[in-house]
């Protein structure tokens, strides 16, 4: 764990070392509460953010090493190639080979359908960590002690509202990842109550 903690101290500013540092004790608390490996969603919180700090050009040039072509969603939102290019380099240049974490860092900013629990502790996690600080933060944060799909819907709701209205482009998976979450929830509930 130490030598990662230096490897991203080289890579990260400060600031986002600390929020690496806050995602990692976050992703470790919430994998207690609800029955995932602590330590593995410590390291995956810790990596989340390994290329965000590097420039839209080397983005591009690891997607080019490693034959990823981006869709055009994908070529337009630049501030989700950080999970793309994360999962890559946590795979291929850490050599870390657990699907747990490789996923959870690829779909961290994006959500998908049907998203493994992992994969739901990271995604919260980078949105309840000690150093975020936003307007409806302590709500957010009571739902992922409540239930962690009730969490990521409040988030996605929030998160695909801010993006239309600002006209930016939604990649598919945010809008996969609420059907599946509106839809599966609405199930489970109409099967209760039969
Ligand atoms: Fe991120
Ligand atoms: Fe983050």
């Amino acid at each position: 764990m130490e030598k990662y903690k230096e490897l991203l101290k080289s890579r990260l500013k400060e600031k986002r070392y600390y929020h690496s540092l806050c995602v990692a004790d976050e992703a470790k608390r919430l994998a207690l509460k609800y029955g995932a490996d602590p330590d593995k969603m410590y390291l995956a919180g810790l990596l989340h953010d390994i290329t965000k700090n590097i420039s839209d050009d080397e983005q591009l040039q690891t997607f080019k090493k490693f034959d990823i072509m981006l869709s055009v969603t994908e070529k337009a939102s630049p501030l989700i190639w950080h999970a793309m290019s994360g999962a890559l380099v946590v795979e291929h240049e850490l050599g870390i080979d657990d699907e747990d974490i490789i996923s959870s860092i690829r779909y961290h900013t994006t959500g998908k359908a049907d998203m493994t629990l992992c994969q739901k502790i990271i995604f919260v996690a980078d949105l309840t960590s000690a150093d975020r600080s936003y307007p409806d933060i302590e709500e957010i944060r009571a739902a992922a002690n409540r239930d962690l799909d009730e969490c990521i819907i409040g988030i996605l709701k929030f998160t695909i509202k801010d993006i239309v209205s600002k006209n930016k482009p939604l990649h598919p998976d945010t809008l996969d990842a609420y059907n599946y979450l509106i839809t599966e929830r609405k199930e489970v509930e109409n099967n209760g109550n039969l």
